[in-house]
């Protein structure tokens, strides 16, 4: 008889698992053990209450296969170890992850099932491709520029998708540990955790199915030409689930190759995105720290004020207070809008991106290191652009990219009843109008050279 422990830690799904089909079809008795690791606690509050709901729903899915989610507390390695030795296990099955906690768990967990005499295996299921598993043609340990890697990418040959097991049996005697209720996150309008809403995001994203979500009137076919449209809200909203793995990133990549046109082809181009910042944060643990390489700009200021007025939706700039009070309101905010108040605090304010690394992370359902960091960078102009200068005036891309307003007055309701695209300048309004507004002036005037650097 063979048991086997698989731990899980942001794989939180049974679809195309590799590590959990791979302990299914080696063992007779399998324990998917989750544990709650205090030094991973409290660092945000919406993605807590994610994890719980997609906690609870994969419990659900397993007891439903014959099996159940054993959750315990404390330190991943020691729980694992005696979690093993309880059930007299003889195998350990992980999902490889690629951040510096992960990677230094795992290590500990490889030296302590070595000395418990525990066969343990690293299994790919983060990423569409592995990783580290292509390497550019002309040395180095990784990519540094998006475009060469994605030409490899999308030619390499993908790993075959696996089944889910369809029945899972547990040790017997093994109490699964109480899974308490969600707690409170912080966003209001937070999207709900868990493999079962991440099938039915994707399903509706795929096929135009009625649910898809809030106010989006696109699905995957009109992505190329409206991805970047603030108000149509015509993206996946997948990255959450992407996340904690409750959708497979490869099996979303593989189900969206499967359909023709320009829509389908540049969504796996942005999962090519993703797979890209996995890589340089694997090369490149310090991502969310260091700078990767040399700041292309000045160093940066230090404005406790400024950056208040930012983190608070109060820059009195629409378009960036429009972006920062959607993400405390869903703890999720629209890659085009991430652009402009990314670039508003490093480029304009030239506060030090670490503190918006930093905010994102605590807000953002989606939050991880890999892809806030390496994009939090290349608006920088420290990270992986090829244009490290480039500059991005946040009253041209409002104009552009929400032209009559929507998506600003969905998130000011102070400026609601200023109508279409005037809503983005409302220093220009005549003074009667704007003195009734209870919205800010501008911190800096936007689209010019910040006075400092003027000074
Ligand atoms: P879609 O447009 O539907 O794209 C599909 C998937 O592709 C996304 O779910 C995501 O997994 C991936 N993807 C899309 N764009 C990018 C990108 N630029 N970089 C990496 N992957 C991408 N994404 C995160 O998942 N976590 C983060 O913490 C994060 N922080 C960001 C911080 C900044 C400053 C910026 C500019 C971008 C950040 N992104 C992050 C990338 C991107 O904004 C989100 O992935 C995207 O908005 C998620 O919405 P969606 O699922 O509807 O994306």
């Amino acid at each position: 008889m063979r048991t086997a422990i698989v731990l899980l830690t942001r794989d939180l799904r049974v679809r195309d698992h590799p590590a959990l089909a791979a302990a299914c079809a080696a063992a007779d008795r399998v324990v998917p053990l989750f544990v709650f690791d205090p030094d991973l606690q409290a660092i945000s509050a919406n993605r807590t209450r994610f994890l719980y709901q997609a906690l609870a729903d994969l419990r659900h899915t397993l007891r439903g296969r014959g099996g159940d989610l054993v959750v315990r507390h404390g330190d991943p390695v020691a729980q694992t170890i005696r979690t093993a030795q309880a059930v007299a296990a003889d195998a350990v099955a992980i999902t490889a992850d690629i951040s510096g906690y992960a990677r230094s768990r795992e290590h500990r967990l490889a030296r302590e099932c070595t000395r418990h005499r525990l066969a343990l295996r690293a299994f790919p299921g983060i990423t569409v491709v592995e990783p580290g598993a292509l390497r550019p043609a002309g040395g180095g340990d990784h990519y540094r520029v998006f475009s060469p890697y994605n030409r490899a990418w999308q030619a390499a040959a993908w790993r075959d998708e696996v089944t889910a097991p369809h029945a899972i049996r547990l040790p017997d005697g093994l109490d699964p540990g109480d899974l308490p209720p969600a707690p409170p996150g912080e966003s209001p309008d937070a999207a709900p955790g868990g493999e079962t809403a991440g099938q039915h995001r994707l399903h509706a994203w795929l096929t135009g199915a009625a649910g898809h979500g809030r106010g989006v009137t696109e699905r995957i076919p009109g992505y190329a030409d409206h991805h970047d449209d603030l108000a149509a809200d015509a993206t996946s909203r997948l990255s959450p689930y992407l996340r904690f793995g409750c959708v497979s990133p490869l099996a979303v990549a593989n189900a969206a190759r499967a359909l023709d046109g320009p829509g389908p082809a540049a969504f796996v181009r942005q999962l090519c995105w993703r797979d890209f910042y996995h890589q340089v944060a694997l090369a490149f643990p310090r991502l969310a720290t260091d700078a990767y390489r040399a700041p292309a700009e000045p160093p940066w200021r230090r404005d406790p004020a400024a950056l208040r007025h930012w983190q608070d939706g109060q820059t009195g700039v629409p378009v960036v207070d429009a972006g920062m009070r959607q993400l405390r309101a869903e703890g999720w905010m629209h890659n085009r809008a991430r652009l402009i108040t990314a670039a508003y605090l490093a480029k304009h304010l030239r506060l030090d991106w670490r503190d918006g690394v930093r905010w994102f992370f605590r807000w953002l359902l989606d939050g991880d290191i890999a892809n806030n960091a390496g994009n939090w960078q290349w608006v920088a102009g420290t990270g992986n652009d090829t244009r490290p200068y480039r500059r991005f005036n946040p009253i041209r891309q409002a104009h552009r990219f929400d032209p009559d307003g929507e998506y600003v007055r969905r998130y000011l309701p102070e400026l609601a009843a200023v109508p279409g695209g005037t809503v983005h300048e409302p220093w220009r309004l005549p003074g009667t109008v704007r003195r009734d507004l209870d919205y800010p002036p501008p911190l800096e005037s936007p689209g010019e050279e910040p006075t400092w650097l003027r000074a």
